[in-house]
């Protein structure tokens, strides 16, 4: 699954209204979603990784455009 590039062309293309998306920094897979304990005010904010199991505070951001549906 090569979603990465995908978002990249997405990127490309335009940018009038935008959306986030998480991606795992390890394995790019846009199952990640964020764990919190402690609502994020004691601690940066965990994110968990469904595809590989990575957990940590660090994720990849893409802006989507607001017509690409499910990515
Ligand atoms: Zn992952």
């Amino acid at each position: 699954m090569r979603i990465i590039e995908r978002i990249r062309k997405i990127l490309s293309l335009d940018k009038k209204k935008k959306r986030t998306l998480i991606l795992c920094p390890v394995c790019n897979s846009p199952g990640l979603s964020p764990i919190s304990k402690f609502s994020g005010w004691l601690t940066p904010k965990i994110y968990r990784c469904d595809k590989c199991g990575y957990k940590g505070p660090v994720y990849l951001e893409v802006e989507l455009d607001e017509q690409v549906k499910g990515a």
